[in-house]
């Protein structure tokens, strides 16, 4: 069932996640805003407005403000003192305006081989730090390689803070830990989203590379988007994976089978947590009722599938 109203007010929102958004400078009418806010009311869903860079009119700042809402916001926008989620683009310019709210960070992946060391600071700034790739399904083996040997290196940091008794989160490393069961992304089971052409997406991936508009309240299949009728991922236990949907369609053809690029980065953030829960429970009790993150031979599910 659907939760939440993600609303892109323009077609340069900020991207928070593998995405790109589109240059052009259409806003979402004023009128398709009025007209988003009813429907989230009507279907009670929690809205989630996704700012540009710059400024908005200011009739559209008073409208946002009719529901109860979260603000997705570039880093540098003018409002970022009033964000509730901050999205920085690459790690050149991490000197965030606000502190205690969420922030993503959306890079390519040799920015963060080279520079990862950048984002310690952001551990104790943030109560959770998300990074994202914006070229995931071009990691290669060599890149594998790589991914693992620097998460190992951030892992010595978050070790040496929980040990001090501070609890950084971080998507690559410390989602998995607390998880025992799957919390994907979920676009298009709980979250839809509504473009600045006033007509509603799958997310706002979909909107932005030219996939068809959907009826929010009869999606065509919807099962093809639940993790019942993903037959690779519902029998993994990488539980915190995105599921990217759209990554899936894009590289697979299908919105139900991922790419081995997500599936072996996944695995190595899973064994990653794995280390890094077994490191900190060496300095003393820690979420005793979560279970060791298991021993696993593969890093792609699928090989367990020929298998
Ligand atoms: S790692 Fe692969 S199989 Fe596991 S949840 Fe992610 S996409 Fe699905």
């Amino acid at each position: 069932m659907l939760q939440y109203l993600v609303i892109l007010l323009s077609d340069k929102s900020v991207p928070f996640c593998h995405y790109e958004n589109k240059n052009t400078g259409n806003l979402l009418s004023l009128n398709g805003l009025k007209d988003a806010l009813r429907f989230s009311m009507l279907e009670n869903l929690s809205v989630q407005y996704v700012f540009p860079e710059g400024g908005l009119p200011a009739e559209y700042l008073s409208v946002i403000e009719e529901v109860e809402n979260v603000k997705i916001m570039p880093a540098n926008s003018p409002y970022a003192d009033k964000a509730d989620v901050l999205i920085f683009n690459g790690l050149s310019n991490l000197n965030p305006i606000k502190q205690g709210v969420p922030y993503v960070v959306r890079l390519y992946r040799e920015e963060f081989f080279a520079d990862y060391e950048k984002l310690i600071p952001l551990f104790e700034m943030t109560p959770h730090l998300s990074v994202v790739f914006k070229d995931l399904i071009k990691f290669n083996e060599n890149d594998f390689d790589k991914y693992k040997t620097v998460l190992e290196n951030l892992s010595k940091t978050i070790e040496t803070l929980y040990a001090s008794g501070k609890t950084p989160q971080f998507n690559l490393l410390t989602d998995r830990m607390y998880l025992d069961k799957m919390r994907n992304c979920e676009a298009g089971v709980k979250t839809i989203t509504l473009a600045p052409d006033g007509k509603f997406y799958i997310c706002p991936a979909f909107y932005y590379c030219g996939e068809k508009d959907v009826n929010p309240l009869g999606i065509k299949n919807p099962q093809l988007y639940k993790l019942d009728y993903a037959p690779i991922c519902r029998r993994c236990d990488a539980f915190h994976c995105k599921r990217c949907v759209w990554l899936n369609k894009l590289t697979t053809l299908e919105v139900n089978t991922p790419s081995y690029e997500q599936c072996v980065t996944a695995h190595i953030e899973r064994n990653a947590a794995k280390s890094l829960l077994a490191a900190i429970r060496k300095h003393g009790k820690f979420l005793p009722q979560m279970p060791d993150i298991a021993d696993i031979d593969y890093l792609d599910p699928f090989d367990k599938i020929k298998e």
